[in-house]
């Protein structure tokens, strides 16, 4: 059994501030480094009980060099670094038997706590007209390899996503309630980490686990904030501009899709 983490930082539980998990954030931000690699570790803990013979954990946050390997759980491995092919999924492929998001948070313009898609800079986007967040563009590419998302852990917000799109057949973490963008009522660390811990064991125990279908052709569509990120984003290749600030990409698979995603984003970025 081989199982993948995508760990992001800004659904740990506690964590309501940019400042919490930006580098520039100080002995702030080394503190939730270290909230943030105990979630993990309760995970691959989970994990391994479960019968896991590989564990392997994707840093999914920012520059992707979060989770601190001092204090890596010894059963894992961890992936980290940017740029990185697939980004928060580099390293996913097919040979895994189950995928987890842990730490993630809502879409741009949800009611989440520190809720956006990728950057402050996307106002709403879509994946053949369905509006999705950064759970739901992983989710999807986890099922283009065949891998179902099995755990997820983060805000109520997220929460009602993942079983929008993904149903039943997920368990889901509650650790915090977003009371709004930059406020939380959460659980204490060590009660996140129980239940992190025993998500992961319930959700290796079910059987006939499913993945996503992943669409084929995909299209996205991104709304930026304004048209300069637009005017930015529509340099990719074979990009249409829709309006002064969407523009929209059809991949002939998933993959491509997910790739243009990044590349707008990257693109809309730089100005
Ligand atoms: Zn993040």
């Amino acid at each position: 059994m081989r199982v993948y983490i995508s760990a992001d930082m800004e659904g740990v539980a506690g964590i309501c501030a940019w400042k919490q998990v930006e580098a520039r954030g100080g002995t702030e931000y080394a503190r939730c480094q270290k909230l943030m690699t105990a979630e993990v570790n309760a995970a691959v803990h989970g994990a391994l009980q479960a019968g896991a013979t590989t564990v392997c954990v994707n840093d999914a946050h920012d520059g992707m060099r979060n989770i601190l390997v001092e204090n890596l759980h010894p059963g894992a491995q961890l992936i980290s670094g940017t740029p990185k092919r697939l980004g928060m999924m580099e390293g996913i492929d097919r040979g895994f038997t189950a995928a987890c998001f842990l730490g993630y948070h809502a879409r741009a313009g949800s009611p989440g706590v520190l809720a956006h898609t990728y950057s402050e800079v996307v106002h709403r986007l879509e994946v053949n007209g369905e509006e999705m967040g950064e759970l739901g563009l992983n989710a999807l590419l986890a099922g283009y390899f065949g891998v179902p998302v099995v755990l997820v852990s983060g805000d109520q917000v997220l929460a009602g996503e993942a079983r929008k799109l993904l149903g039943n057949n997920i368990e889901i973490v509650i650790v915090k309630e977003a009371l709004n963008y930059h406020a939380v009522r959460s659980l204490s660390h060590r009660q996140a980490r129980t239940k992190i811990l025993q998500g992961m064991l319930k959700a290796l125990a079910r059987k006939n686990l499913k993945h996503l279908p992943a669409p084929a052709p995909a299209r996205v569509t991104i709304e930026f904030n304004d048209p300069a990120r637009a005017a930015a984003a529509a340099i990719l290749p074979r990009c249409q501009r829709l309006n002064a600030v969407t523009v929209t990409y059809t991949g002939g698979d998933y993959l491509e899709a997910y790739q243009a995603v990044r590349s707008l984003i990257g693109l809309a970025k730089s100005v």
